[in-house]
């Protein structure tokens, strides 16, 4: 009846969507964006709050079932159903998302959130377990990793409920946890395109101090060659935007995560994140300066540039994976005015 592919578990235990939903602290004058509402089980409970639902349902059947579930009653024009998937739909204005989501897109729906605009007020989001200890892990944990690092630049993260794998029809491989996300607003004033690739870099080696990290061949190279560019480009208005939602979606990219765990994406090594390394995967779909290959050699000069930076600043023994967001900005700041860049 379910269909797997699609992560359909729904949730049954009236208890935990009643939690979620006053958890979500939903207002009367409320949009609220659902994402794969299922039978509507959430969505029903959602409705006698909230001024207004829009809910985003991939599968025809559970959008014939949702319809079906609320109409005739006082909810059916609070109601609207999207029928798509969520990663290609235009999203409408919306307040708060609410949502126990297909675990399969949990980073690339994220980040799709965190770049809508305008910005949103919370979203409320179910995620497996493990996906969502590595959302909210802070410097020092073992979970911390890219991926807390790009969600918590741009928003605040906080785990609100672990949810047992029995409370789902049927049960999935894995347990879940429900985390509260609220968009930094304004957001930060950052090239998020740059920043993935100072924060990719950094974890590649999550362990090795940023000394080490930067005295590598390719990644001296692949900075060199920016480098070079972007002093062509100087004096020509050459420099980049910053807040731009491609930049923002970027951030998610390279994770995977699946409902039932069973091909998840979910290293617990050092390597985290992603495909990307600095030596060189040649099928590494990163773009930026850990994914390229280098090229020619790197001049004593600039590799002398780059160390500069660190030591000047006491970051060369900084290890990546204790290093708190405001650290990363003030890397990248003094990177960047050195001329150095990462995108
Ligand atoms: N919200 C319901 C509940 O809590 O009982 C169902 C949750 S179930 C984990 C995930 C739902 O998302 C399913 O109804 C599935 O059909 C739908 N879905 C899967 N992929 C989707 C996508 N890309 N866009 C929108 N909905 C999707």
């Amino acid at each position: 009846e379910f269909h797997k592919s699609k992560g359909q578990h729904i949730l049954k235990n009236p208890l935990v969507v009643q939690s979620i939903v006053d958890k979500a602290g939903v207002k009367s004058t409320d949009v609220v964006l659902e994402i794969g509402p299922g039978t509507g089980n959430l969505t029903v409970k959602l409705l006698e709050k909230a001024k207004k639902v829009i809910a985003i349902e991939l599968d025809p059947r559970m959008v014939l079932e949702l319809q079906r579930r609320v109409q005739g009653t006082p909810y059916a024009n609070n109601l609207q159903i999207i029928h798509g998937d969520f990663m290609r739909v235009d999203l409408p204005y919306f307040d708060l998302c609410v949502a126990n989501i297909p675990y399969n897109i949990s980073s690339p729906l994220t980040f799709k959130l965190l770049a809508h605009r305008p910005v949103f007020r919370a979203a409320v989001i179910m995620y497996q377990h493990e996906f969502a200890m590595r959302l909210v892990a802070k410097p020092g944990d073992q979970l911390y990793s890219r991926l807390a690092v790009n969600t918590q630049l741009l928003a605040r993260v906080h785990h609100l409920l672990k949810v047992g794998r029995n409370n789902f029809r049927p049960p999935p491989k894995v347990d879940s946890s429900v985390v509260r996300i609220e968009p930094r607003h304004p957001p930060p004033p950052v090239n998020f395109l740059e920043w993935d690739g100072l924060v990719r870099l950094c974890f590649s080696r999550k362990n090795k101090t940023l000394g080490a990290i930067f005295r590598q061949a390719n990644a001296l190279q692949a900075l060199e060659e920016n480098y070079r560019t972007y002093q062509a480009l100087q004096g020509a208005g050459g420099a980049l935007g910053s807040a731009n939602a491609a930049g923002i979606r970027n951030l998610g990219g390279d994770e995977a995560m699946d409902h039932d765990g069973d091909d998840a994406d979910i290293d617990m090594d050092d390597n985290d994140d992603d495909a990307m390394t600095v030596d060189g995967d040649p099928s590494a779909r990163s773009k930026g300066v850990g994914g390229r290959k280098g090229g020619g050699r790197v001049s004593p000069e600039f590799k002398e540039l780059v160390l500069k930076v660190l030591t000047d600043n006491g970051m060369d023994t900084n290890r990546s994976s204790k290093m708190s967001q405001e650290e990363f900005l003030q890397l990248l700041a003094l990177f960047n005015a050195a001329g150095i860049h990462f995108a």
